[in-house]
């Protein structure tokens, strides 16, 4: 029998009731046997996730300030998940000893193990609520000096959660450093957790629940009724995350693809709907694109020097005082006597004088300028690369509203075109693109 890995985000294991509905899914289909968790997360907007208030706690105990307030949230809805699924738990023990620790040994008990707490008590219950094998993430995951999952957590996890009959919790975000220490993934990182445990046991499919039907094809915020995505490859994916979509871990697609295993985002709410399969080929469709994301916030340094293309060397010495500086670039389109970088607005700033005086002193230009406000935009999608016209369609939708293009960058790939714009009209150019070749 092949298994499927079911990751539930923290609105998915928010209350009880979440975790009721968890347990009809997973008797949907008998091949859901492994199963991860977040912490639990918000039951409505104006709460605090767990894991904020775990790291809020962390930050008042250790600074000898009185950590109760978001303590006692915390403690609360574990409480009262356990009692309204009538469960014989532990969790006040479990509390009254790491809030002991809290008082008198906050400065040993690390920031990442306090906040892993809130998957770990979260999949002990659920464990005990679905009659499931507990198994825990600390030995099995193990992080080398470089922060890279070690090749011995995938040998690890294949043995630990071997048997193809038995249902196993594993709580998400964190495993151990090479010293023994818990570490945690960044924010996010039970995306990776579930990715990796499908790699390690060979899944069929790796489940991502959440309370959205899948991926839309461009930020509902900006296009309302936005179609959602049913199949995206993984390179688009990619494209479109790094472009500002908000979709999984962006590390957690790696492990999956690693084995082409479908990644199949659902949601918990509407569990009937099929949501967005994300997979290893272009779906074969005469869709021209999959998906529109965008960010804002970037600047360009222009730099202006004849003869430029004659100047062997010129690109790799600019990017080179950038890097100097830690600044990290996007994209550089380049002109004959012209070089543009573009990189993240904020970034910059903090060594805008230290990068105009390096460039200066280093490279002699005629001119250095920079412009602010700009947003990329990235339309993404395999079919571009057979459709004749798309670029036109692109920019004749944003020259209709009046769009100045201020860079343009069509990937190699030819699944993604980027345009520059002013930050005033990115809202409209999403909305543009998407009316010209979706709806
Ligand atoms: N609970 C962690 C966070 O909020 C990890 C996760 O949910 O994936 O970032």
């Amino acid at each position: 029998m092949t298994r499927i890995v079911c990751k539930f985000g923290g609105s998915s294991v928010a209350d009880a009731e979440q975790f009721k509905k968890i347990k009809s899914i997973l008797q949907g289909n008998l091949e859901r046997k492994i199963v991860v968790v977040s912490a639990p997360g918000k039951r409505n907007p104006q709460e605090s996730k767990l894991t904020d208030l775990f790291y809020s706690t962390h930050d008042l105990a250790t600074k000898k300030l009185d950590f109760a307030a978001p303590w006692k949230l915390i403690r609360e809805r574990y409480i009262e998940i356990t009692q309204e699924l009538s469960l014989q738990s532990s969790i006040r023990e479990e509390f009254d000893k790491l809030e002991e620790d809290l008082l008198k040994n906050s400065e040993k008990l690390s920031v990442d193990f306090l906040v892993s707490r809130g998957e770990y008590l979260c999949a002990k219950i659920m464990a005990d609520f679905l009659g499931a094998k507990f198994i825990d993430a600390y030995p099995l995951i193990q992080f080398d000096n470089q922060y890279n999952v070690t090749p011995e957590s995938y040998e690890n996890i294949a043995t630990a959660l071997s048997d193809k009959n038995t249902i196993y919790v594993v709580p998400g975000f964190y495993g151990s450093d090479m010293q023994g220490k818990l570490k945690t993934f960044t924010r996010g990182g039970s995306d990776i957790t579930g990715s990796i445990l499908a790699n390690a046991c060979n899944c069929s499919v790796y489940e991502n629940w959440t309370d959205v039907s899948g991926l839309l094809m461009a930020d509902p915020r900006i296009v309302k009724d936005a179609h959602t995505i049913s199949y995206v490859s993984y390179r688009e994916i990619r494209e479109l995350a790094y472009s500002g979509a908000n979709v999984l871990h962006d590390d957690s697609i790696t492990p999956c693809r690693a084995k082409n295993i479908p990644i199949n985002i659902k949601n918990t709410n509407k569990p009937g709907d099929q949501g967005t399969i994300i997979g290893p080929t272009p779906e074969t469709t005469s869709r021209v694109i999959t998906g529109i994301a965008g960010r804002k916030d970037f600047s360009m340094l222009y730099i202006e020097k004849s003869m430029m293309n004659k100047e062997k060397g010129f690109g790799r010495k600019v990017l080179a005082i950038l890097e100097e500086q830690g600044v990290s670039y996007e994209l550089s389109p380049c002109g004959i006597d012209s070089m543009n970088v573009i990189v993240d607005s904020k970034t910059l700033q903090n060594v805008e004088k230290e990068v105009r005086k390096e460039i200066d002193q280093k490279m002699q230009p005629n001119k250095i300028k920079i412009f602010n406000n700009l947003a990329l935009i990235a339309t993404v999608g395999h079919g571009m690369v057979s459709q004749v016209g798309t670029a036109a369609r692109l920019f004749s939708a944003l020259a209709k509203d009046n769009i100045n293009v201020r860079i343009i960058d069509q990937g190699s790939s030819e699944i993604n075109i980027i345009v520059g714009i002013d930050e005033a009209n990115f809202e409209k150019a999403i909305t543009a693109i998407y009316k010209e070749f979706v709806d």
